[in-house]
């Protein structure tokens, strides 16, 4: 793990902006089982207009050409209420260009999240105020952690496949303090 995810671990790092005094820059804004399933009436309450979205495990399964069922609808009615919205994702052009066409949404490929840089790419993008925009991914330490390092709001969203990989196994156990953590601040069915 790099070095300096580990300093996040140790010093439980804060963030001040955007209304999140005292909270750990990895507890998401919001959780969702599915992107499909964040509401218009979710983002007014943070006051959001556009979302910078991860592609692999959030809009899609792994690594697969087509959106999840109900993907499409879900952003053109997104698009048709003015949410403005870009692709946000930390794997190459060659995924995420051909995916981001379908979708009809400009993007930003090999982010780097947790960095700051490619979100900030994004932002760019968007020509919002950073604090209007949320990043929605399904990882706590590269999404969320990227989210708010840049100054947005982050929703984090269930991933789509369960990988029995020893790395997803640690991903996961890293994972759940945190959601734990915010499913005890907002319900049990949060
Ligand atoms: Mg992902």
């Amino acid at each position: 793990m790099p070095s300096f995810l580990c300093i996040y671990f140790r010093k439980e790092t804060k963030q001040t902006q955007g209304g999140r005094q005292g909270m750990p820059i990895r507890m998401p804004d919001l959780m969702r089982k599915r992107i499909i399933q964040i509401t218009l009436e979710d983002l007014r309450s943070f006051g959001i207009r556009g979302l910078l979205l991860d592609v692999d495990n959030t809009l899609a399964s792994h690594g697969k050409p087509e959106p999840l069922e109900g993907v499409e609808d879900w952003i053109t009615f997104m698009r048709e209420a003015g949410i403005k919205m870009a692709i946000i994702s930390n794997n190459d052009s060659a995924r995420v260009s051909p995916f981001a066409k379908r979708l009809g949404l400009p993007f930003v490929s090999k982010a780097m999240k947790p960095l700051p840089s490619g979100v900030k790419r994004g932002i760019h993008l968007l020509g919002l105020p950073p604090d209007t925009i949320a990043v929605v991914g399904d990882q706590v330490y590269t999404d969320v952690m990227g989210a708010h390092l840049a100054g947005t709001k982050a929703v984090l969203v269930e991933p789509v496949d369960e990988y029995e990989t020893w790395s997803f196994r640690l991903r996961r156990r890293l994972e759940r303090g945190v959601i734990r953590r915010y499913r005890r601040m907002h319900g049990e069915d949060a």
